[in-house]
């Protein structure tokens, strides 16, 4: 008997994320934080983890982490929702103010999840391509779809190109429609105050930020994030999500994180000066290698042969980098995580061997 098929006929082609995560020495493709948590915050987690009832549910709407965040960047509770991830607060997002076919307007090459959200949201999605050379987004291009779209996402530094937005189009772009604009910010604390867009949201107001713990505060592991947002639109995420995703542990050790943000910035510093070295580095390994400025705590490089070079690096110096070189815009492209000074040599002393001239 042929085996029954119980899915949706649209979403049989649907396939699950896969990150290509494979265990080696030195891991950089994930854009998470190698450095790991500041002396004497995990101890912090650790004891308020500790403290917590595990029999009980959660606060459904982590009101506790909601005022830590909301204090942090000078909005009210109403503004700040709590996710399991970002990238549930994204898909939550979409299918609360999105769905129906409504348009989504994004900038690619991009996080490959909005377009899958997109659908499975019941969106249709309009992308406008960056322009490829230098990866800016084509204002123009946004602004002449931007009154027919529902929802329109531009990611600042942008992932995976490392790119920021200028705040001060993103506030003209919001006088032009009525869509909601997520900014999503998920680098954002790797860059510089100024470059945030969070000053923009207001209640009267159709800008949203996202944010998350995942990246420049080490906690990829722990799945927590947060949008900030007008109170209408949270009202809306509220009432799709799934009431409990955002476990007492969690709540706990990300409102650690809140109340410690300060002591990240010596490590963050320390990225972003890694981060310049390599960006020197690696055109000096070859000049067939080409890279672009970036703001976050990853960069993309342009290497001859990428696809390759990146199945050597993992298999024969254990090395994991991300391959982007078959997404439309990125051929022969890697996107590297910035790593400590050991993990970056690592990476330039493989590359020295793989790549010649
Ligand atoms: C990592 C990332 C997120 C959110 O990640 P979570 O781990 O789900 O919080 C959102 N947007 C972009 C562009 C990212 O790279």
């Amino acid at each position: 008997m042929p085996q029954r098929s119980f899915i949706r006929p649209d979403f049989e082609d649907l396939e699950p994320y896969d990150p290509k995560y494979v265990a080696c020495d030195v891991m950089i493709s994930a854009n998470e934080n190698t450095y790991g948590l500041p002396e004497g915050v995990k101890d912090q987690m650790v004891a308020a983890v500790a403290e917590q009832a595990f029999n009980r549910y959660p606060d459904p709407m982590a009101n506790g982490l909601r005022d830590a965040v909301a204090q942090w960047h000078g909005v009210g509770r109403d503004n700040v929702i709590i996710g399991n991830g970002g990238d549930e607060l994204l898909f939550n997002l979409l299918f609360s103010c999105g769905g129906n076919g409504g348009v989504l307007v994004s900038c690619p090459p991009e996080f490959s999840i909005y377009a899958l959200y997109a659908r499975m949201a019941g969106m249709r999605h309009v992308p406008v391509m960056r322009d490829l050379a230098t990866f800016e987004v084509d204002q123009a291009g946004v602004e002449a779809v931007a009154k027919d779209a529902r929802i329109i996402i531009i990611t600042s530094p942008n992932n995976p190109t490392g790119n920021l937005v200028d705040p001060a189009w993103v506030e003209r772009l919001s006088g032009m429609t009525d869509a909601l604009i997520l900014v999503d910010e998920a680098y954002i604390d790797f860059a510089r105050d100024e470059d945030s867009c969070r000053r923009l949201v207001r209640d009267d107001g159709n800008v949203a930020v996202l944010g998350t713990f995942s990246k420049a505060f080490a906690l990829a592991g722990v799945r927590c994030g947060y949008i900030l947002a007008p109170k209408s639109a949270v009202d809306a995420m509220s009432a799709v999500r799934q009431p409990y995703s955002v476990d007492v542990c969690a709540q706990a050790i990300a409102t650690v994180a809140v109340r410690n943000r300060e002591s990240f910035s010596p490590i963050l510093t320390q990225i972003a000066s890694e981060r310049e070295r390599m960006l020197a580095e690696l055109p000096a390994v070859s000049s067939g290698i080409q890279v672009w400025p970036s703001a976050a705590n990853f960069y993309t490089a342009r290497i001859p042969g990428a696809h390759d070079v990146w199945n050597r690096l993992r298999d024969e110096y254990s090395v994991l980098v991300r391959d982007f070189s078959s997404t439309p815009g990125l051929e022969d492209c890697l996107r590297i995580t910035v790593g400590t000074p050991e993990e970056n040599d690592r990476l330039v002393a493989a590359l020295a061997e793989l790549v010649k001239g």
